[in-house]
């Protein structure tokens, strides 16, 4: 670390100051430079990574950049008061956020400070936010489902309890709304769940926090919250808050939701950061460790053994990525650390498509073997009229001439991707998703225009709701549908079919065996 000469002067001045005072240098150091929230220290050499540090009118910071003589410290509260020959002090403490049930429903700061207005968060215990991920040996295989509800996810990108799924995508393509619906979905599954909000606007994370309220899902999540408007050192510190309050809760046994919205401006807020740390930069000015920063975050992902009480964080990180593009250094980055990711593009939100996931782009590495055994019945079908359906849209843009097979696949792609769109705040039960998705991959809906094959999935499952409910509840209880069931269910939906057709007139004249030969096959 360079230092100019005055700086070296007073770095002198004080040393000899403080030698005469006969002050430990190890506990207290010399600011000798500040700005924008950061401060380089001489001495207090004792410090150690993420301590907490108190500056003068007891405003704390933390050490982060451990060099032979200087520390780099990160100030967390007002800092224009500060100035070069101020006393800093080691507190021997790391950064701590309070844990445990009663943060529930709750909005805090990375550092503890309520945001909502409702008084003291009362809390039962503290824990520090930097801690070390469950080792291998205290970790078990991912093997429980984690339902999001959203049919495109659930289906196509199954996400299992513990797992790290990573969610991308251009600005406004729907990551926070994907995010916040799988929050809202665990009220019927008893999963806890911490919503890290990491350099949005204020009123953007008020919104968030209204929707949870009034679906009831703010009651069993905990909002950690550092806005755009609060230095970038309480952003830097926000995901890994987060975490601890998630570990807590998952060293009770408990199962744990957390999502991460987002990571990019996590990244710039370190990278401003060490800018003024006076690091050096590395690829697109990001600092080099910043992939271990994020690396080391979602560590602490993890399902554990059961016994260590078999609780688990499933992590959610979020990322914006510009125009599209997934190779920018901060996406690869957590494309690599992560179990997989769903990629949302801004054509397809454009279009219509909403959730606008890219299936061809969205994998789910571990995720499968935690997927239920009746949405596995109708998902393998799923991907692969999905992606014969891609291929083959291409090849019809030509204008080429096509043959009935090909017609016909054209076809039940069109109705798949109608049935995987879903409304904001509308999570579906397992069941549903179930009967929607087999209607379509059994061809159900072939024969319905689709502009109407939203509103035939509405009727259908208003169907089961209202006079199908053992069949529901046995899907959802078993998890599969049996034949017996299945049996059923192809009744079910060939007579809604008949009189969803013969209600507006629609005639497709291939139908004479009147909807018989689908209860065989299809
Ligand atoms: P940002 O980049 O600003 O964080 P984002 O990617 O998080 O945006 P959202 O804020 O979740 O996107 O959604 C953008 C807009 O699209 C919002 O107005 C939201 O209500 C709408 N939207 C998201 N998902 C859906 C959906 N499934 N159906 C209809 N509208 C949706
Ligand atoms: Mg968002």
């Amino acid at each position: 670390m360079a230092l100019r000469l005055d700086e070296i002067s007073s770095i002198i001045r004080r040393e000899l100051e403080h030698y005469e005072a006969g002050i430990e240098l190890s506990e207290i150091g010399t600011v000798v430079r500040v700005g924008d929230g950061v401060a380089l220290v001489h001495g207090m050499l004792g410090a150690k990574f993420a301590e907490l540090v108190e500056f003068p009118g007891g405003v704390l910071g933390i050490a982060l950049n451990l060099d032979d003589e200087v520390t780099g410290c990160v100030i967390l509260g007002p800092f224009h008061h500060i100035q070069e020959g101020d006393t800093v002090k080691r507190t021997g403490r790391a950064v701590s956020v309070p844990v445990g049930r009663r943060l529930a429903g709750r909005v805090l700061s990375p550092v503890g400070t309520p945001l909502d207005g409702e008084g003291s968060l009362d809390a039962e215990s503290y824990r520090t936010v930097e801690r070390f991920a469950p080792r291998v040996t205290a970790r078990a295989p991912v093997g429980r489902p984690l339902q999001t509800g959203i049919k495109a996810v659930d289906a196509l990108v199954p996400i299992g309890r513990g797992q790290r799924q990573l969610i991308l995508g251009d600005r406004q393509t729907g990551k926070t709304a994907l995010a916040v619906d799988a929050i809202i979905n665990q009220k019927t599954h008893g999963v806890l769940c911490v919503y890290a909000a990491v350099g949005q606007k204020a009123s953007a994370v008020a919104r968030v926090v209204d929707k949870l309220r009034a679906e009831k899902a703010l009651e069993y999540t905990v909002v950690v919250a550092a806005t755009a408007a609060d230095p970038a050192p309480l952003l830097f510190v926000a995901p890994y808050a987060a975490t601890a309050i998630a570990e807590a809760f998952m060293d009770e046994g408990k199962d744990v939701l957390i999502v991460y919205d987002d990571l990019s401006r996590h990244a710039t807020a370190y990278r401003e950061m060490s800018l003024l740390l006076r690091r050096p930069p590395g690829r697109e000015a990001f600092p080099g460790d910043i992939f271990y920063l994020h690396s080391r975050l979602l560590e602490r992902a993890a399902q554990l053994d059961h016994t260590r009480g078999g609780g688990s964080i499933t992590a959610l990180p979020i990322i914006e990525t510009q125009q599209g593009d997934i190779s920018a250094y901060i996406p690869t980055n957590l494309i690599s650390i992560t179990d997989g990711q769903v990629y949302l593009e801004a054509d397809l939100f454009y279009a219509g498509v909403r959730p606008a996931v890219n299936v061809g782009l969205s994998v789910s590495r571990v995720g499968g073997a935690a997927q239920s055994k009746a949405m596995r019945q109708v998902a393998g079908e799923l991907r692969l009229d999905l992606a014969r359906y891609q291929e083959l849209k291409t090849f019809a843009h030509f204008g080429a001439e096509l043959d009935q097979g090909t017609r016909a696949r054209l076809a039940r792609g069109a109705r798949l991707v109608e049935l995987l769109k879903q409304k904001q705040y509308r999570p579906y039960p397992l069941e549903e998703m179930v009967v929607s998705l087999f209607a379509g991959v059994n061809g159900y809906l072939d024969e319905i225009p689709v502009a109407l094959a939203g509103q035939f999935e509405a009727e259908l499952l208003t169907l089961l709701r209202r006079e199908h409910r053992a069949l529901g509840e046995r899907i959802r209880r078993s998890a599969e549908l049996d034949e017996e069931d299945e049996q059923l269910l192809r009744q079910i939906v060939a007579q809604l079919r008949q009189r969803f057709k013969a209600e507006r007139g629609i005639d497709t004249g291939a139908e004479k065996d009147g909807g018989q030969a689908d209860a065989q096959n299809t």
